[in-house]
């Protein structure tokens, strides 16, 4: 099998509730390689451009009123508006890298999620904004991580 990347962000929540200690704890299970690692302030262009095709989703589930609604909301929460102004993002390397670190991470909704994964341990759902407040972000596909990879760092910030 191929060794490939995945973008990992520790998201605002993660971040405030003091989580990343015992989250890199949890994703060095995957014995995969770090390669990169920095704090970003996540502008709104880059929040909507990492969500590309979120919208359209979110309508399709809640309608297009409360679709557009949660969707600017989740935006907001990468941005830090209910936590912290601040990611931890990371770029992992390895063997089956996307797939192991989906595992680890749980299912996107918290309440789904496997109570021992990431996810299922420090996430919930907002009771306001109905955001699922999930602690972190891994790349679904590798073509999406390297998508991904080429928005959040620079070439020379990925030390292979
Ligand atoms: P994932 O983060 O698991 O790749 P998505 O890309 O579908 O999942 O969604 C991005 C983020 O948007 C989620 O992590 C979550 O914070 C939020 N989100 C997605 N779907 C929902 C939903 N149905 N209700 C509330 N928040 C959602």
């Amino acid at each position: 099998m191929k060794e490939e990347r995945t973008l990992i962000l520790i998201k605002p929540d993660g971040l405030v509730k003091s989580l990343t200690g015992n989250i890199i704890s949890m994703l060095s299970e995957a014995k995969l390689k770090i390669v990169g690692a920095k704090i970003v302030k996540v502008s709104k262009e880059l929040a909507e451009k990492h969500y590309g095709d979120l919208k359209n989703s979110l309508i399709k589930k809640f309608g297009e009123e409360k679709g557009k609604l949660v969707f600017e909301n989740t935006l907001e929460y990468l941005q830090g508006k209910f936590h912290t102004d601040r990611v931890l993002a990371m770029v992992y390397k390895g063997k089956d890298a996307v797939k192991k670190i989906r595992e680890l991470a749980g299912e996107t909704n918290p309440e789904k999620a496997p109570p021992t994964s990431i996810r299922g341990k420090y996430g919930r759902i907002h009771s306001e904004t109905k955001v699922f407040e999930n602690v972190i972000h891994c790349s679904d596909s590798p073509e999406n991580a390297e998508r991904e990879i080429a928005l959040w760092f620079k070439k020379d910030e990925v030390v292979e």
